[in-house]
């Protein structure tokens, strides 16, 4: 803890004097975080230092396994954080960040390990597609690493999945004003990977391209003709 206190009494007396007129516009202005990133709680994930964002730039949800509950009239709170970026702060892009060696979905692969942790298991169940599909879709016999990683990336695309039953997700989607994007942070080797939603799997991130999305940002009413009549 002492390190902690060390380095808010260095950010208030060397770091937060530099930064102060950006802290005050950011008051002032109010925040307009370019994104909306839901990660793990993983203390080595950190969405504001992979990306290098300062203060302001990102809007930020961590829980245990970057999961997303499916929209449901229970209140939580990453259906809120959810709730606000897209109302309130109009984001229009919205990323869901696993990582490599995650303890949560090594807890979904061996729920003996999780006796002791009855809420973090009752939690997990919001990552159970993802396991149904490792089990039945992939070959049987993936050593425990293999299987660690194909559960997170498949974590990932599960929670894209229930990002968009939440209405405010829906209806932004429905007016092409959302982007949504599935990451994955390998933290030994410091690379992202990024969810082609068209091709279906994960790719490296490379900087030279286009950064492949989950899904891009497109009109996509079911009942096109109606809009239009509307509108005439
Ligand atoms: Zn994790």
């Amino acid at each position: 803890m002492d390190t902690i206190i060390q380095g808010i009494t260095e950010f208030r007396d060397a770091v937060f004097p530099g930064q102060q007129q950006m802290y005050q516009r950011l008051v002032r202005d109010g925040q307009q975080p370019k994104a909306l990133i839901i990660a793990c709680a993983d203390s080595r994930v950190a969405p504001e230092h992979i990306t290098q964002a300062g203060p302001g730039e990102l809007f930020v949800c961590r829980n245990a396994g970057n999961i997303v509950p499916p929209f449901s009239p229970h209140i939580g709170g990453v259906t809120s954080a959810v709730e606000y970026a897209v109302v309130a702060l109009g984001v229009r892009d919205i990323v869901i960040c696993g990582h490599s060696d995650c303890g949560a979905m090594k807890g979904l692969a061996q729920p003996d390990a999780l006796g002791a942790m009855p809420n973090v298991a009752a939690w997990l169940r919001h990552s159970h597609a993802a396991s149904q599909i490792v089990c039945e879709a992939y070959p049987t016999d993936l050593d425990p690493k293999q299987r660690l990683r194909a559960l997170a990336l498949e974590n990932v695309v599960v929670q894209l999945n229930h990002l968009r039953t939440h209405p405010s997700v829906a209806a932004g989607l429905a007016k092409g004003d959302l982007r949504l994007h599935g990451w994955f942070f390998e933290i030994e080797s410091g690379s992202l990977l990024a969810y082609d939603g068209e091709a279906g799997r994960f790719v490296p991130l490379r900087t030279e391209e286009a950064l492949p999305v989950a899904e891009a940002s497109a009109p996509r009413l079911a009942a096109p003709d109606v809009a239009a009549r509307a509108a005439e």
